[in-house]
């Protein structure tokens, strides 16, 4: 069964989701965004070894706290992004552009790809590539537990932004109606920003993109 913490941290309120296994133990980080020794204090009082770092895109925000999550770690933690978001990544993550400095930590081994499935433990995610917020967005699916974990794509009532570097409105409004809007209604969105939602909500309710 997937156990889910999710904290708000940083200067963007960013949300990142400590992801485990509960009867295996094995857990990721979705979007270590900022304070990484939280996270890891969390996984670490629950007994949860963090085997991977999961980022749905390299913005800063999102990937701020993977540093201290992996110098605490040994062996490694797996990074794993799309690979139209490494340059991003390697300017870190679009930092300087808000006047902060960053250190991105490991550098990413594991390219996503479109329909790839992630285990940990006995749980299963498929990678679904969404850009439109950035050109190597990708969200985490996972079907058994009924949960898409989707970034900066769409939020409770909103819509990732397009104006930085990379983004770009028409290419958003597709990956959402074909990749989120397509999932079940009853679908927990978990997202970079802002409280949980659902598929079906977003789909009656978002007014940018109408379901
Ligand atoms: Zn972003
Ligand atoms: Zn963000």
């Amino acid at each position: 069964m997937l156990d889910i913490v999710s904290f708000t941290l940083g200067p963007a309120q960013t949300n990142a989701y400590l992801v485990a296994d509960s009867d295996t133990k094995d857990a990721a980080v979705i979007d270590p965004a900022w304070d990484g020794k939280v996270i890891l204090a969390e996984a670490q009082r629950r007994g949860w070894r963090i085997a991977h770092l999961w980022y749905t895109h390299a913005h800063f925000d999102h990937i701020g706290g993977a540093a201290e999550i992996a110098d605490a770690l040994n062996p490694l933690p797996l990074v794993a992004l799309h690979p139209n978001d490494h340059v991003l990544w390697r300017v870190g993550g679009g930092a300087a552009l808000f006047g902060f400095r960053i250190d991105p930590g490991p550098e990413p081994t594991i390219d996503f790809v479109h329909g790839q499935i992630l285990r940990l433990g006995n749980v299963q995610f498929e990678v679904r590539f969404t850009p439109g917020h950035t050109t190597g967005h990708c969200v985490l699916y996972c079907a058994q537990e009924n949960v898409c974990f989707c970034g900066d794509l769409i939020f409770a009532g909103s819509v990732g932004r397009t104006d930085l570097p990379g983004g770009d409105w028409a290419t958003l409004e597709k990956s959402i109606r074909e990749q989120i809007y397509t999932l079940p209604d009853d679908t927990r969105l978990l997202s970079g920003h802002g409280p949980e939602t659902t598929v079906g909500e977003e789909k009656q309710f978002n007014p940018f993109v109408h379901g």
